[in-house]
C-alpha cells in the first residue's frame, strides 16, 4: 500500500520541485507559490492526519482481519437466541423422554424405596439446571459505570473510550466491557462475567451431573433398547407395538445425547473448576501465562494476586461465608450477590492468604 502510495505520490513531488526551482529562479509568479504553499499544507495536514503513535503490524493485521472479526462477532450474536432455543429444546426432550418412556418401564420393575431416590434425586437436579441456566442467561453480567471518577481504573478501553476496572475486559460481541470477564457463552446468549459467573459455573456443574446420572441410569434400558431394534430387520418381524417401537429410540437418543453431552460439558466444567481453584478466569488464564513466562526469564515468579489458596477461592467464588452456605447457597437454588462490586477486589475478611499490592490485568 506504502509502495503504491509513494508511487503516485513521486513523480508529483518531482513535478512540483522542478517547478519550484524554476520558479523561484525566474521570481516565481504568486500564482505558483500559492500552489507550492498548498501542496505543503495538504502535505502535513495528510501526515497529521495518518500519524499514530500506536500503528504497527499488529494494527496493520488487525485491520485487515477487521470484516472477518465483524463477520463471526455478528454470527454469534444472532446465533445465541437458536443456541438457547436449543439447549431449552434438548433439555425439555430428555425429561419428556424421562417422565414418557422411562418412567413407565421402571414403575415395573423398581422397589418403593430406589423409585423415591430417583424421584427425588433426579428433581433436585433438575430444578438447580433449570434455575441456574435462567439466571445465567438473564443476569447481566456487570458493567463499569461510565462517567465517574472515583473508581478504580487500571487502563483505557480502546473501544469504548472508558477507563477499565482491574480484572475488566472488552466483548467485541456485547460491544461493551463486562466486569470480571470470563468469555462470551453463545449457549447463554450472554456474557459471563462478575454476576453470573457462579450461575454459568453451577448451571454446567448441575448439567454434567444430570447427564451423567441419565446416561448411567439408563444403560441397562438402552442396550436393550438398542438390542430390540436391531431385530427390527428379521423376517419374522418382531412383534413390537409403535409405542414400543418409539420407545427403543426415544431411549437410544436419550442415551447417546447424555453421554455425549456428559463428555463434552464434563470437561469444560473441569476446566473451569481448575480455573476458579487458581483464582483465574479464562481470559486472564492467558494473561498469567504470559506474564509468568516474561517474568520467569527475568529470574522472578509471578505471583497471581486474585489466588487466595484453592479452598478460599471456591469459597469466594460461591459466596459461602459459614459452613451452613454449603447447603443454602450451594446445593438448592440461591440467589445471593457474589462478594463485591467488580471493581475493587478487596476479599473477604476471613481470607487469609492475601496479597496487597493488586496487578493490573
Ligand atoms: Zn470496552
Ligand atoms: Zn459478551
Amino acid at each position: 500500500m506504502r509502495g503504491q502510495r509513494s508511487l503516485l505520490l513521486g513523480p508529483a513531488r518531482l513535478c512540483l520541485r522542478l517547478l519550484l526551482l524554476l520558479g523561484y529562479r525566474r521570481r516565481c509568479p504568486p500564482l505558483l507559490r500559492g500552489l507550492v504553499q498548498r501542496w505543503r499544507y495538504g502535505q502535513v495536514c495528510l501526515r497529521s492526519l495518518l500519524y499514530n503513535s500506536f500503528g504497527g503490524s499488529d494494527t496493520a493485521v488487525d485491520a485487515a482481519f477487521e470484516p472477518v472479526y465483524w463477520l463471526v462477532d455478528n454470527v454469534i450474536r444472532w446465533f445465541g437466541v437458536v443456541f438457547v432455543v436449543l439447549v431449552i429444546v434438548l433439555t425439555g426432550s430428555i425429561v419428556a423422554i424421562a417422565y414418557l418412556c422411562v418412567l413407565p418401564l421402571i414403575l415395573r420393575t423398581y422397589s418403593v424405596p430406589r423409585l423415591c431416590w430417583h424421584f427425588v434425586y433426579s428433581h433436585w437436579n433438575l430444578v438447580l439446571i433449570v434455575f441456574h441456566y435462567y439466571q445465567a442467561i438473564t443476569t447481566p453480567p456487570g458493567y463499569p459505570p461510565q462517567g465517574r471518577n472515583d473508581i478504580a481504573t487500571v487502563s483505557i478501553c480502546k473501544k469504548c473510550i472508558y477507563p477499565k476496572p482491574a480484572r475488566t475486559h472488552h466483548c467485541s460481541i456485547c460491544n461493551r466491557c463486562v466486569l470480571k470477564m470470563d468469555h462470551h457463552c453463545p449457549w447463554l446468549n450472554n456474557c459471563v462475567g462478575h454476576y453470573n459467573h457462579r450461575y454459568f459455573f453451577s448451571f454446567c456443574f448441575f448439567m454434567t451431573l444430570g447427564c451423567v446420572y441419565c446416561s448411567y441410569g439408563s444403560w441397562d434400558l438402552f442396550r436393550e433398547a438398542y438390542a430390540a431394534i436391531e431385530t427390527y430387520h428379521q423376517t419374522p418381524p418382531p412383534p413390537f407395538s409403535f409405542r414400543e417401537r418409539v420407545t427403543h429410540k426415544c431411549l437410544v437418543y436419550l442415551w447417546f445425547l447424555c453421554s455425549s453431552v456428559a463428555l463434552a460439558l464434563g470437561a469444560l466444567t473441569v476446566w473451569h473448576a481448575v480455573l476458579i481453584s487458581r483464582g483465574e478466569t479464562s481470559i486472564e488464564r492467558h494473561i498469567n501465562k504470559k506474564e509468568r513466562r516474561r517474568l520467569q526469564a527475568k529470574g522472578r515468579v509471578f505471583r497471581n494476586p486474585y489466588n487466595y489458596g484453592c479452598l478460599d477461592n471456591w469459597k469466594v467464588f460461591l459466596g459461602v461465608d459459614t459452613g451452613r452456605h454449603w447447603l443454602t447457597r450451594v446445593l438448592l437454588p440461591s440467589s445471593h450477590l457474589p462478594h463485591g462490586n467488580g471493581m475493587s477486589w478487596e476479599p473477604p475478611p476471613w481470607v487469609t492468604a492475601h496479597s496487597a499490592s493488586v496487578m493490573a490485568v
